[in-house]
């Protein structure tokens, strides 16, 4: 134990000064998979080769959390190392929205440029672009080339969102001026009136026919452009933030992964980021930089099996037929909840000669990778940079502990405090989420080490530490975020 302790350090000391210092950093976030989606999480119905060989070869966290139960706010969270749930506005946006990142402030992105990598994003964006109401048929700025990246290739809003449309960089991709993009998003959330592509999506996308992407193909063309990145930026540092979307509806997955699964179509859509996986994995075999590379793999949110009713079903096969697989395994709750299945998610990371093979029960989330970016490339935050962010560093590299609390955001705010969890009263919540009618009635208390799966209350005999961590959320919630 001792020998590998210093052999990690030596390890660590080695690196500082000299060129791998800047490993490149692949950030790879994938849309609604869940804790128990990959095979090296349990799945039996479905096969994730190449999440299970990184798997092996880095660390596989079992309590890594996203910030939020859904996708906008776990985004906010992750790029600017602040909860979403202290500013407004960061909830799920429509494809209308402005950036709702202010240019300027720090972000992952903006922290790896400084320290002279090469940053692109690929993907899902959904955190706003240009003014509110985004205007797609100009040059839409402010976007993520304002807050940090030097190259976009994204997806505005998500997969069942309008406009359903490449933006690249400052411009969508093959739009034709004379058939201008104009978007009507003024029907309530949940209810899509438009079908673009046969297909429902939330929000009315007249125009921009041209430059309709191919449901089938999102994940091929993400690949492409991925590894496109990475044969461009091969000799210099890189920071590559890959954002699929196969497993948010509406589920389109090539017809090469149709039926491939024993999960219906969502664990076919699994397959298919999977495959995307692996494709990149090859890329940086193919090119050696596996072993200068950290390869983080993750997800926004916790699964579900059918998120926006029936219309999931049409041209897009039976959304809700599983065939018992535990999307997210043990867990309580899906995407939007505050339970354990809303945020916690898988999170494998490797790094070759860095992150020792194993597995790691730290408490750890998207939020702290602004702070442990900063670390790892030696740079100084100020608290009001990344309030919420830790360097959790340690743990990926060490096997340390993480944090020691961490504010878990679905439907209500929950606090995780070692193994107890406290989620707040949801009396008089909304009712739009997924969980509408499991808002807590009254405060609950968990003891995860012995409930996982949250299925006992123990709040009314432990009202001394319901009391204390009532106290402890308050001082959090109190403490503001970026000043
Ligand atoms: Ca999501």
């Amino acid at each position: 134990m001792k020998s590998s302790l210093t052999l990690i350090l030596a390890c660590l000391y080695t690196s500082l000064g000299a060129a791998e210092t800047k490993p490149n950093v692949i950030f790879i976030l994938a849309d609604d998979i869940g804790y128990g989606d990959f095979g090296c999480y349990g799945a039996t119905k479905i096969r994730t080769p190449h999440a299970d060989k990184l798997a092996s070869q880095g660390r596989r966290f079992t309590d890594a959390h996203a910030p939020s139960a859904v996708c906008t706010p776990t985004r906010y969270a992750f790029m600017t190392g602040e909860y979403a749930w202290r500013k407004q506005g960061t909830g799920i946006l429509p494809g209308t929205a402005g950036l709702i990142i202010e240019p300027g402030r720090t972000t992952v992105p903006s922290l790896l440029k400084r320290a002279g990598y090469v940053t692109a994003v690929i993907g899902k964006w959904h955190l706003g672009l240009g003014k509110t109401p985004t205007d797609y048929n100009t040059e839409i700025k402010p976007g993520p080339l304002e807050i940090g990246f030097d190259y976009a290739w994204i997806i505005p809003a998500t997969g069942d969102r309008t406009p359903c449309v490449w933006v690249e960089n400052h411009r969508v991709v093959n739009l034709d001026p004379g058939d201008p993009i104009k978007l009507d998003y003024s029907v309530q959330r949940g209810e899509p009136r438009s079908f673009v592509g046969g297909i429902p999506r939330i929000g009315e996308q007249l125009g921009g026919k041209a430059a309709l992407w191919k449901d089938d193909m999102i994940a091929d063309v993400l690949a492409e452009k991925s590894i496109k990145f990475i044969e461009d930026n091969k000799t210099k540092p890189f920071f590559l933030y890959l954002a699929t979307h196969d497993i948010h509806v509406p589920r389109v997955p090539n017809s090469r992964f149709r039926g491939t699964s024993e999960a219906g179509i969502r664990g076919d859509s699994v397959h298919s980021f999977d495959w995307t996986l692996g494709r990149v994995l090859d890329t940086l075999d193919r090119l050696k930089l596996t072993d200068n590379t950290l390869v983080i793999v993750t997800s926004d949110n916790g699964g579900v099996l059918d998120t926006n009713g029936a219309t999931d079903n049409v041209n897009s096969g039976d959304q809700k037929t599983n065939n018992g697989h535990a999307h997210n395994g043990v867990l309580r709750g899906n995407k939007g909840s505050a339970y354990e299945g809303g945020t916690r998610v898988p999170f494998i990371a490797r790094w070759p000669g860095h992150i020792q093979p194993g597995t790691s029960g730290a408490l750890i989330s998207h939020v702290d990778m602004l702070s442990t970016f900063a670390s790892l490339t030696q740079q100084k935050l100020a608290e009001a940079d990344a309030p919420d962010s830790q360097n959790i560093l340690p743990a990926l590299i060490e096997g340390k502990a993480g944090r020691a609390t961490l504010v878990e955001h679905g439907n209500v705010l929950a606090l995780r405090s070692g193994d107890w969890k406290y989620l707040v009263s949801g009396a008089g919540a909304g009712k739009k989420n997924q969980e509408k009618a499991k808002f807590p009635k009254k405060p609950e208390l968990y003891d995860l080490s012995k409930d996982l799966g949250e299925t006992t209350n123990v709040a009314d005999q432990n009202p001394e530490i319901v009391a204390k961590m009532a106290k402890l959320l308050a001082e959090i919630q109190a403490k503001g975020g970026r000043r």
